[in-house]
């Protein structure tokens, strides 16, 4: 772990709360100049880890473009497998996670000990794995997915393998809409769930509809069937940006995780932007990144992701089977870019 020599600032009793929050971003971006470094930001994250970031957008999207630079240092703002993603497809870079801290409880509901276990009860069957998954389980995985391609690679795994019958890990609930889209295949699918999703409730759909009767309702696959039977839209948090973007309604209810609203209203100031249930519409593990860990993360004072060889050897066969599925519509997914 190499350890880099912080920037010398105003002694921080001297600042006010702002000035201070001001002063940490400029030494933000100093430091990751010094280091060659790029920040990577999901668009669930706080706002103002959002801004200080070059990059927002989806896991494998910001992923694909941290491979894609010639910035020798990641730090990923997000979750435990978005920076493990980010390494498997940038092996000589060094990763950090901003926040070490922080996990996702669905990838965290299928381990690679239970993959094989019920891969050993349903002998022969290929598996998709969402890529909110450890890095050991997707090495055991044949396919990789993302909210925005599961249809695609499901389809594709079923005619490149010849089994109309696929296994899909961890979420039940993605699963369920991908078993929507294609009636020709079955789907079994683990028990998983994102409990952020699984909190917004129809009733305050049903309530903001009523206040805002012209109102576009979009829906991400994770949430449950009661919710996907509202939409007007479903699609994973790219396809909702860009939706509520290219759309000529001026009201949104954005059933997704509450950062893809406020990252909205602030780009498109002239629209409005509601979150239902929006004060348990926030992931916590998404909330744990605040600016002083990227500063830490740039100092080189958290540890590196790594991964074993054989293991990340596995899980990048699995990645680069999704990107096989060329020309679909959820093929690599575009990060925004803050100037
Ligand atoms: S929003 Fe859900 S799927 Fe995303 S990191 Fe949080 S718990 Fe995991």
């Amino acid at each position: 772990m190499s350890t880099a020599q912080p920037s010398v600032s105003p002694p921080a009793n001297l600042l006010s709360p702002a000035e201070r929050k001001q002063q940490l971003i400029r030494d933000i971006k100093a430091l990751k100049k010094e280091r060659n470094a790029v920040i990577l930001a999901h668009l669930y994250e706080r706002i103002e880890v959002q801004d200080v970031a070059d990059y927002h957008g989806d896991s494998l999207g910001l992923s694909q473009l941290a491979a894609s630079t010639d910035a020798e240092v990641i730090v990923f703002c997000g979750v435990h497998f978005m920076a493990e993603t980010a390494k498997l497809l940038s092996p000589a870079k060094t990763v950090y996670l901003a926040n070490p801290n922080a996990g996702c409880p669905m990838a965290d509901m299928i381990t690679r000990e239970e993959l094989v276990q019920f891969k050993a009860e349903n002998p022969g069957l290929p598996v998709v794995a969402y890529v909110n998954t450890a890095a050991d389980v997707k090495a055991e995985a044949d396919y990789c997915c993302t909210s925005a391609n599961a249809v695609e690679v499901v389809a594709f795994a079923a005619k490149e393998t010849g089994s109309n019958r696929i296994l899909f890990v961890p979420d039940k609930h993605l699963g369920a809409y991908v078993q929507s889209q294609l009636p020709q295949v079955e789907l079994i699918c683990w028990e998983g769930f994102c409990p952020t999703h699984l909190r917004m409730n129809p009733d305050d759909v049903i309530k903001l509809k009523k206040e805002y009767p012209d109102a576009e309702i979009l829906v991400h696959p994770e949430c449950d069937q009661p919710m996907k039977d509202m939409a007007d839209f479903i699609g994973s948090t790219t396809a909702i940006v860009k939706r509520a973007k290219e759309s000529k309604a001026r009201t949104f209810i954005v059933c997704t995780e509450d950062g893809v609203s406020q990252r909205l209203s602030q780009d498109c100031p002239e629209k409005l932007f509601f979150t239902p249930t929006r004060a348990s519409a926030v992931c916590p593990n998404m909330k744990l990144t605040r600016l002083e860990n990227i500063y830490k993360s740039l100092l080189g004072q958290n540890e590196e992701i790594t991964i074993p060889e054989e293991v990340a050897e596995k899980a990048r066969h699995c990645i680069d089977s999704m990107m096989r599925v060329a020309g679909s519509k959820g093929g690599p997914v575009m990060a925004g870019k803050h100037g």
